[in-house]
């Protein structure tokens, strides 16, 4: 076991920890009052993020992209966790799943992404299928060569600046042991396709600036060639890939975390009540120490599921372990940093109530806390059970 950073992962982290102070923090506070990001400084964004040589770091290195392991780029969106969601959007990461492009669909949509050409987004959830995914009602139906989609996606995030979307859709049904399952199958639609709408979706409290769409499908006819994989093989492409993206919400949000508690220490110090530093006080001590304590677990949690990934161990209770505890210590961490500031806190000069409001949907999103319970506790179970 060996606990340190080799060089070039604290190369990544000095560089990503730099570019995220120097070229994203200046407009947060602008970002925040506005709620959009002006397209020009995106583009400024992932035009730096090009020239740092991290663009698309966690795609693979034989069609272009920086081929990190899990473990490296889990310590690189660590230090992207820092800043506002909405900027962050543009430090290139496309969908991992798009390494299951085939054939020409490398050129149309693989390639670009990697290059910065065009951006993807991913819809699986509806207003009836949230946490129940196969309760899916968006349909796709063979007709002929090709499928029709019928149906609508809601909360997919910046589809608003995407170019095509990954959609997973129903294409079917089986019987099984346990009564009729849907069919789940992933295609790839552009923007523009007829029948294809991506609409403005609902304000969020939480990272403002970072939009989410209302997808909708009125006989949206797509040739078989924009189906990503197999038919009827979308939940076994979801099984396979998107584990990243809770590993993403967990290392984020320690990222976060530590930005937070660089602020509220030096806080405890400065601020002076009843003739002494607050940090005097162990009332208020004794947070920093739960919040620091914290943080540092869930950040080895976090670490070491993607090590796991990265050695081909089973890691998904593992990382359910990490999205869980986390995001729910980063609630903890930015309600007791809210209350170290007092009513300070509260106020939008300061981005202590940002944090507080940031944190609160990394519990909901890419799978709830009660989800992740359900993951783990059922690999507990699951070999014992007859
Ligand atoms: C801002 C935002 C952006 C998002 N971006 C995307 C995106 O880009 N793409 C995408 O596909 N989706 C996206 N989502 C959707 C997100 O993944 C879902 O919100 C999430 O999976 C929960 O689904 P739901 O909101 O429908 O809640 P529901 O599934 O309706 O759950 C409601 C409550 O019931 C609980 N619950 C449900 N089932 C169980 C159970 N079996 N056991 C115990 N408790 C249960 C939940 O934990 C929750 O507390 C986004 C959501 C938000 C808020």
């Amino acid at each position: 076991m060996n606990f340190e950073l080799s060089d070039e992962q604290q190369l990544i982290v000095d560089t990503v920890r730099s570019f995220v102070e120097n070229e994203i923090y200046p407009h947060e506070a602008e970002v925040e009052r506005t709620g959009t990001v002006p397209p020009e400084l995106g583009r400024e964004i992932a035009d730096k993020c090009k020239e740092i040589g991290f663009f698309a770091a966690n795609m693979p290195e034989e069609f272009g992209g920086g081929g990190l392991n899990q473990l490296d780029f889990t310590l690189l969106e660590r230090e992207l966790g820092r800043a506002s969601m909405a900027l962050s959007v543009y430090f290139g990461r496309p969908s991992g799943i798009l390494a299951a492009c085939e054939g020409e669909q490398r050129e149309r949509y693989l390639l670009p992404s990697i290059t910065g050409e065009k951006v993807d987004a991913l819809a699986m959830s509806e207003p009836d299928a949230g946490s129940d995914i196969r309760g899916m009602k968006c349909t796709a139906r063979a007709d002929g060569g090709d499928w029709v989609i019928n149906g609508s996606k809601h909360f997919i995030s910046h589809a608003n600046i995407a170019d095509f979307v990954i959609v997973f859709v129903a294409s079917g049904e089986e019987e099984t042991s346990s009564g009729p399952k849907k069919k789940i199958s992933c295609f790839l639609v552009d923007r523009g396709t007829p029948g294809f709408e991506i609409r403005s979706g609902y304000e969020s409290v939480s990272h403002r600036g970072y939009h989410n769409s209302i997808l909708t499908f009125d006989n949206c006819r797509l040739p078989s060639s924009q189906m990503l994989g197999e038919p009827h093989s979308g939940f076994e492409l979801a099984n396979r890939w998107l584990y990243a993206t809770r590993l993403t919400v967990a290392t984020m949000s320690v990222g976060r975390a530590r930005r937070v508690m660089d602020m509220v220490v030096p806080y405890c110090v400065e601020r002076k009540q009843f003739g002494k530093s607050i940090g005097k006080f162990q009332g208020v001590s004794f947070k920093l120490a739960d919040m620091i304590t914290e943080i540092d677990a869930a950040d080895w949690l976090t670490l070491s599921a993607a090590w796991r990934v990265d050695k081909g161990l089973p890691s998904n209770r593992e990382i359910a372990s990490a999205k869980v505890f986390a995001t729910e210590m980063l609630a903890h961490t930015t309600d007791e940093a809210l209350q170290i500031y007092g009513g300070m806190g509260l106020m939008s000069d300061l981005p202590i109530e940002r944090f507080w409001r940031d944190a609160r949907v990394e519990r909901i999103w890419d799978g709830t806390s009660e989800i992740q319970r359900h993951i783990i506790s059922r690999e507990l179970l699951r070999p014992l059970e007859s």
